[in-house]
């Protein structure tokens, strides 16, 4: 079966966010679930990318290295568990630096398009915070909110404008994707 594409937002979906930013990998912790999520999605036959803004480079409170360590060690723990991350693509600019990538932006969705020569019409993408749902639906994609992280403060302000599907974490988001596929391979 053709793999199919999943794309998580990072803080507050796949790990604890921080107003402080995260600086470095010791800050980094994964919500309890979310690497096991991953891992299922992997072997489930969905193809998994990242899409994160990370300001705080623009910001100049972490640099590139510190936050491609930082990606290493969400990578290591998802191939620890069995699982793989096939891309990750970041915004690193600052909010006020007007780029095109920075969510509610579409330029890292269709970034990871080009890369993965994969269409978002329908894709499946998962974030916290409003900026993620609204850039989902710019794409076509398919937006699911979970309510860690920013998520229950987000579900108050879309207050259904947005249509989601809304999940207490990433755990039972992966579950009802992973459920849905096996549901169309049988059907
Ligand atoms: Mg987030
Ligand atoms: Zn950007």
């Amino acid at each position: 079966m053709a793999r199919r594409l999943v794309i998580l937002d990072r803080d507050g979906v796949i790990n604890h966010d921080s107003a402080d930013f995260i600086r470095a990998p010791d800050e980094w912790n994964a919500i309890d679930g979310s690497i096991d999520a991953i891992a299922r999605l992997s072997a489930a036959g969905f193809d998994v990318a990242v899409a994160t803004n990370q300001s705080g480079v623009g910001r100049k409170l972490l640099d590139l290295p510190a936050l491609e360590a930082i990606h290493r060690k969400m990578r290591r723990e998802v191939r620890d568990a069995g699982g793989d991350i096939t891309s990750i693509v970041f915004c690193p600019h600052h909010p006020e630096d007007g780029c095109d990538c920075r969510k509610p932006g579409t330029a890292l969705f269709t970034r990871l398009a080009r890369e993965l020569g994969v269409p978002l019409d329908g894709v499946p993408m998962i974030g916290d915070s409003v900026r993620d749902i609204e850039a989902a639906t710019a794409v076509g994609g398919r937006p699911l909110l979970v309510l860690t992280g920013n998520g229950a403060e987000t579900a108050a302000t879309l207050d259904g404008r947005i249509e989601t599907l809304t999940f207490a974490n990433l755990g039972d988001a992966a579950t009802f994707l992973i459920d849905e596929l096996k549901g169309q391979g049988t059907g």
